[in-house]
């Protein structure tokens, strides 16, 4: 039975929550839930019986990379390694392909929620035609809209993984599987407990974790300006909800710019360029449900 043409489905898979969604081309959700994320068989098989009832037309993936995103790859929708416990090379697409059956298109979590918030700063009349999502939670994550187009390359960016220069202090050996001390090694909310002795969440704002924090995330951003000389970098995710951390990494990165950049050229500045996501948690699943609406060249869906 063909689904409804006017239905869509959106799927957040975070490293720890996926979100699932019910809605329409407009950007209007009708039905919605979200569950801690698992192994992939029994992710796709929630997902499944959510969607199943809805008969919708088309699914958009916002997925947690690395995964492959080229259409054309025999691998499309399938995930690389990941630190991510059981989803290395999981056929994401082709399995919830044949779950559900509709067509599904993937894109990364971040770039997804990069293109929402592009469109939703447009809404509001800011000029965000180049906009960088970066999201800080269970890892970090770097996403790239352009024009209203994901930054792909010959992958996808992946700027949690930046190798940056130790914060003051700071004696944690790195928790990144990979690489030890990137980015993501010492940012995470994963780190931030393991320094705190608490999940991030319950870590104290005037403990000097998240001096060390802004630290790590003020040099992400000024590597961000320093490549993409962004209109806007949006900072979301978890960890970005602790009380006064988006202002003091603003603060961090136009000192650590000194001067070099007028996007960065004091706090002010740095106000206006380092913003918190305009949708909220919805970021990710915003860009999902936009990705399963949106039409091809040729008009197709
Ligand atoms: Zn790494």
């Amino acid at each position: 039975m063909p689904g409804d043409p006017t239905r869509f489905g959106a799927l957040e898979t975070g490293g720890t929550t996926t979100r699932v969604a019910v809605g329409t081309a407009d950007g209007s959700l009708l039905a919605r839930d979200a569950f801690p994320t698992g192994a992939p068989a029994g992710t796709v098989a929630r997902v499944a019986v959510f969607l199943a009832p809805h008969r919708v037309g088309a699914l958009g993936v916002a997925a947690f990379g690395p995964i492959d995103v080229e259409k054309t790859s025999p691998t499309y929708g399938t995930l690389l390694a990941t630190p991510k416990a059981g989803w290395s090379s999981f056929p994401l697409r082709g399995e919830l392909e044949r779950a559900l059956p509709v067509r599904v298109k993937v894109e990364t979590d971040v770039n997804a929620a990069a293109l929402a918030e592009q469109a939703a700063a447009k809404l509001a009349g800011v000029d965000a035609r180049t906009l960088v999502y970066v999201t800080v939670g269970t890892g970090v994550g770097v996403g790239v809209a352009l024009d209203g187009e994901a930054h792909h390359g010959a992958l996808h960016p992946e700027g949690g993984h930046l190798l940056v220069a130790r914060a003051k202090g700071d004696v944690l050996a790195g928790l990144c599987p990979f690489h030890g001390d990137c980015l993501e090694g010492l940012a995470s909310g994963a780190a931030i407990a393991a320094r705190a002795g608490v999940p991030a969440e319950r870590a104290s704002p005037s403990l000097d974790v998240w001096r060390i924090e802004a630290e790590y995330l003020a040099q992400l951003v000024v590597a961000i300006v320093g490549f993409l000389a962004p209109h806007q970098i949006v900072l979301g995710g978890g960890v970005m909800k602790t009380p006064g951390l988006l202002e003091r990494v603003r603060v961090r990165a136009a000192e650590l710019a000194r001067g070099y950049s007028p996007l960065l050229a004091d706090a002010e500045r740095a106000r206006s360029l380092l913003v918190a996501p305009r949708l909220g948690d919805d970021s990710g699943l915003m860009g999902a449900l936009k990705l399963a609406s949106s039409r091809d060249a040729e008009g197709r869906q």
